[in-house]
C-alpha cells in the first residue's frame, strides 16, 4: 500500500493543568465548574470572548431551562445540579420571575408586562447593566412592542425571514405516556382532526376517538401521521404536483366557507 511519512511537529507546552476544557459553552462551563469544585486545576479554552455559548449568544438554553420550571417542584425538579443553581441565582438577583408568576392568568402571554416587571426588579437590585433579550415567534410588530416595553435584544428567525407562518411550537407535552407540559400549554399527545369538506380543525387528546364535524356532521380525518419512524420514512411523500393540486383544492374549499 502506498504511504507517506507524516512530519513530526514541535508543539510548545504553554500551560500545565489537571483538566483542560475545550469550549466554554453550556456543557463546557458546567464541566469546568464541576471539575474546579472537585479541587483540580482547570483550564478553559474558548474561541469567543465570552462563556455560555448559545446560552449567551442566542439565549436559547437558558430559556429552555427556564421553561422547565426548576422551582415548580422542589422535590422532583426537572433540572438539577449547576443548571438549577444558575436558575436560582438568577431568581435571587431578580433576573427572572417564577413560572407561576410569569404564566399566571393575568400575565399569560403578556410579554410586555413580564419584561417591564423583570426590568424593574433588575434595576431595583442595581443590575441596570443587565439586558433583556427575547426570542421565539417574534415578528416585526412584536419587536416594536417588546422593545417599547424594555427588551434590549431579539432572537428572530422564521417569522421575519420567511413567508408568514401560521404558528408552530416545540414543547414537551408527554413523558413516557404521562402528560407533562409547562404552564400555559395543553398536556398530552394530541391529534388534529380536520373535516375534508368544511376545512374545520379540532384538537383532541390522541387517545380519544375522532369527533364528528361540528359543521356538517361528517367524518373527520387525522392530520397528524408519522412521517419518519426509527430513521425510516414511513409516511407517503406526494409529488409536488399532487401537493399543488391538493393545496389549490383546499383554497377553493376555504373560499366557499361562510
Ligand atoms: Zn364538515
Amino acid at each position: 500500500m502506498a504511504s507517506y511519512i507524516k512530519k513530526e511537529q514541535r508543539i510548545p507546552i504553554v500551560y500545565h493543568t489537571d483538566v483542560a476544557v475545550a469550549g466554554c459553552g453550556c456543557a463546557g462551563t458546567m464541566a469546568a465548574v464541576a471539575a474546579a469544585r472537585n479541587g483540580v486545576n482547570v483550564l478553559v479554552i474558548e474561541r469567543y470572548g465570552f462563556p455560555g455559548g448559545a446560552a449567551t449568544a442566542q439565549y436559547v438554553p437558558l430559556i429552555s431551562i427556564w421553561n422547565l420550571s426548576p422551582w415548580a417542584d422542589e422535590e422532583k425538579p426537572l433540572i438539577g445540579g449547576l443548571a438549577q443553581e444558575i436558575c436560582k441565582r438568577l431568581d435571587e438577583v431578580g433576573g427572572s420571575i417564577r413560572p407561576e408568576e410569569a404564566f399566571s392568568a393575568q400575565k399569560r402571554g403578556d410579554f410586555p408586562s413580564i419584561i417591564r416587571e423583570v426590568r424593574w426588579e433588575l434595576d431595583l437590585r442595581g443590575h441596570s447593566g443587565v439586558g433583556i433579550f427575547v426570542s421565539g415567534g417574534l415578528d416585526e410588530e412584536a419587536v416594536r412592542t417588546l422593545g417599547e416595553a424594555g427588551a434590549d435584544g431579539f432572537g428572530v428567525g422564521t417569522y421575519v425571514s420567511c413567508a408568514p407562518a401560521v404558528d408552530f411550537a416545540f414543547d414537551i407535552v408527554e413523558v413516557e405516556g404521562r402528560p407533562s407540559a409547562k404552564r400555559g400549554k395543553l398536556g398530552g399527545r394530541k391529534q388534529v382532526w380536520r373535516c375534508p369538506r368544511c376545512m374545520v380543525d379540532i384538537v383532541r387528546p390522541a387517545t380519544e376517538a375522532g369527533p364528528g364535524c361540528p359543521r356538517c356532521g361528517g367524518e373527520m380525518e387525522e392530520m397528524l401521521r408519522p412521517l419518519i419512524r426509527g430513521g425510516e420514512i414511513v409516511g407517503e411523500l406526494p409529488e409536488p404536483k399532487e401537493i399543488r393540486r391538493r393545496t389549490l383544492a383546499q383554497i377553493d374549499l376555504m373560499k366557499s366557507q361562510p
